[in-house]
């Protein structure tokens, strides 16, 4: 007898562009490898509240352009308690399902990590978030979209910054990590990129202001949302204080960097990482995440994922002020 016969995917936490491409490509690897599939709606909540729904071939249909996810997602406290994941893992068992695919971000993969160790049951986590601050991966899901999306913006902001002779302080997404704000920060040419991962950076950008800012038709800031020294504002109205000749602005993007129709290189990737799950789960892996290093699918164990912190690509740090 086969091990298994029926999996069930669902995704968690933050939407990211590209998630529908995971879930189709799921569905598709899993039926092609004769297996049903379900979908579990609204993340660990509906695992909770028994919500599947049977995904056939057609029901994944012209979802690959799609931003945000067919399947729904939500925040759960209910499953970080114990009693909460023993309720997720009975339902599991009722539906007969032999493993689980959570498509998510750090916080769903501490959750899939303890769901698989408490209860010996195999989970396989994708990884999907806008912010790329997953260890194990070069890319996640949705976060080159995530990166188009700012690039889109700041490059319409400068517009009128250049027009308007402005220094504009633009914030990007990225709860504790600088990875949106320092790849899109080179793509659009900022001439500072604030993150969390580098202290004393207010001080650099006032040297900045202070000589080479000057000559400049206007000037993008890029600053993470975790900057962690002060907020955006407070940055500003430090600048605008110190220099009350310079027209300083701030934009805050918000929530439009995670909508949109993922990029090519979302889709594939999400392709490719929904088709290693399946592989995974046949091969007999269990708690761990498919990921990409080097352009090849990886393995790295959910709970390394959770402790272990990705660190900022050093060669971008090292560019960015010779680009300035
Ligand atoms: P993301 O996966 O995008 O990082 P969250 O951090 O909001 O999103 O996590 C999504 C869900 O994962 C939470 O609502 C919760 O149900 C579960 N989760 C997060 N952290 C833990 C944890 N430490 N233990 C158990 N479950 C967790």
């Amino acid at each position: 007898m086969e091990k298994f016969k029926k999996i069930a995917v669902l995704t968690s936490g933050g939407d990211a562009p590209g998630m529908n491409a995971a879930i189709r490509a799921v569905v598709r690897a899993g039926i092609a490898n004769k297996l049903k599939v379900m979908g579990v709606l609204r993340g660990y909540k509906g695992l909770i509240s028994n919500d599947f729904i049977k995904l056939e071939s057609t029901d994944v249909s012209k979802i690959i352009q799609t931003g945000g996810t067919i399947l729904g997602t939500a925040r759960s406290p209910e499953f970080r308690e114990p009693e909460g994941r023993v309720k997720a893992y009975e339902n599991l068992k009722k539906n007969q399902i032999d493993g689980l695919i959570v498509i998510g971000g750090d916080g769903s993969f501490a959750g899939a990590s303890l769901l698989s160790r408490e209860h010996n049951f195999p989970v396989i986590g994708i990884p999907g978030t806008i912010d790329n601050d997953l260890f194990g991966t070069d890319y996640t899901i949705g976060y080159d979209t995530a990166l188009n999306n700012v690039v889109d913006a700041v490059d319409k902001i400068r517009d009128t910054a250049t027009s308007h002779n402005r220094v504009f302080f633009i914030e990007v997404m990225g709860r504790e990590a600088g990875f949106i704000a320092l790849r899109s920060g080179i793509a659009c040419g900022a001439e500072a990129i604030l993150i969390p991962e580098i202290s004393g950076q207010t001080d650099k950008l006032k040297e900045f202001l202070a000589t080479r800012g000057k000559t400049r038709k206007s000037s993008i800031i890029l600053v993470a949302e975790g900057k962690k020294e002060s907020s955006t504002f407070d940055i500003a109205k430090i600048v605008e204080k110190e220099f009350p000749e310079m027209d300083v602005r701030v934009s805050i993007l918000g929530h439009i960097q995670r909508g949109g129709s993922p990029t090519a290189y979302d889709r594939v990737t999400a392709s490719r990482l929904g088709v290693a799950a399946v592989d995974a789960l046949l091969n007999d892996q269990r708690s761990i995440m498919v990921g990409i290093a080097d352009n090849d699918i990886t393995h790295v164990p959910l709970n390394k994922t959770v402790k272990l912190h990705k660190k900022v690509n050093e060669h971008l740090l090292e560019i960015i002020d010779l680009l300035i």
